[in-house]
């Protein structure tokens, strides 16, 4: 028992997602609508990449869905929150005020039932898009479940002090997501699980046929792995085979396909 107590704590720490562990240490945590345009950059691409790599596509992506950025109190924070290509990280935080607009809950199944909480709601071009995923999934006999998707910028502030008072502030800030700094806070993430990992959000998951599936398949219904394996020091968080975003299917796709994060496409594309 001890072992498995360790193991989760572990889990937690690593966790971009944090707390999220269904069944197990429950809290009451629970916690656009149109592709960007992006333009083939075919002049630029020899300059770029060489001859050798000629076939390489490169994008311009309109301003708008870059992060504008005011900062304060020293936290850069992300004006343009609605923008479905919001980039929120470790670097880049939402404003406390934001709540997306338009949250509905996705028709799928969650892993926690049809309770009608917080965590099961995602925005609606993100929840039609995973309706697709989950039922085209379905069709291949994978079944999967939502776990967590929108979590409130309330709701990370008190996970963040629950935490505090249990393993202390040094730990805690280890491993909980800043509030304003989580992505489940744009409603464009969903952590998904399998019936095979007991529904619980871990690296295991990775290696079951579910996590196979979603890791490649996700892009063609608009969804990135947004930590994936060996780029931790790009997106400041381990490898989640659970964690989901919502890009766009056209990004999504330029993504996979170069084998970028976020942060990588944002520094690949050109402004216009
Ligand atoms: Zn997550």
């Amino acid at each position: 028992m001890k072992k498995i107590i360790i193991t989760l704590t572990a889990a937690a720490l690593l966790s971009g997602c944090s707390v999220k562990i269904p069944f197990i240490n429950e809290k009451p945590e629970e916690k656009a609508e149109q592709n960007p345009q992006l333009v083939e950059r075919n002049e630029q691409t020899k300059e770029n990449y060489g001859s050798n790599q000629s076939n390489e596509e490169l994008f311009a992506l309109e301003a708008a869905h870059f992060n504008s950025i005011k900062e304060v109190n020293g936290v850069k924070e992300i004006v343009n929150a609605d923008n479905v290509l919001a980039l929120v990280n470790k670097e880049f935080a939402l404003p406390g005020t934001y709540i997306p607009e338009d949250l509905v809950k996705p028709n799928v199944q969650f892993s926690f039932g049809e309770q009608d909480i917080e965590k099961s709601y995602l925005r609606k071009e993100a929840a039609v898009a995973l309706e697709k995923m989950f039922a085209a999934a379905e069709n291949s006999n994978i079944y999967l479940f939502a776990v967590s998707g929108y979590r409130s910028y309330n709701r990370q502030v008190a996970i963040l002090n629950n935490e505090i008072e249990r393993v202390g502030k040094d730990q805690a800030m280890q491993a909980v997501a800043i509030p304003g700094k989580s992505e489940h806070q744009t409603g464009l993430a969903m952590d998904i699980s399998s019936e095979s990992v007991q529904y619980l959000l871990t690296d295991n998951f990775g290696e079951t046929k579910e996590g196979k599936w979603l890791k490649e398949n996700a892009h063609h219904f608009g969804f990135i792995l947004r930590y994936p394996k060996d780029k931790e020091g790009i997106t400041g968080y381990q490898f989640e085979p659970w964690h989901f975003r919502y890009v766009g299917e056209k990004n999504a796709q330029i993504m996979y396909k170069n084998n970028w994060t976020l942060e990588e496409f944002f520094k690949e594309v050109r402004k216009i």
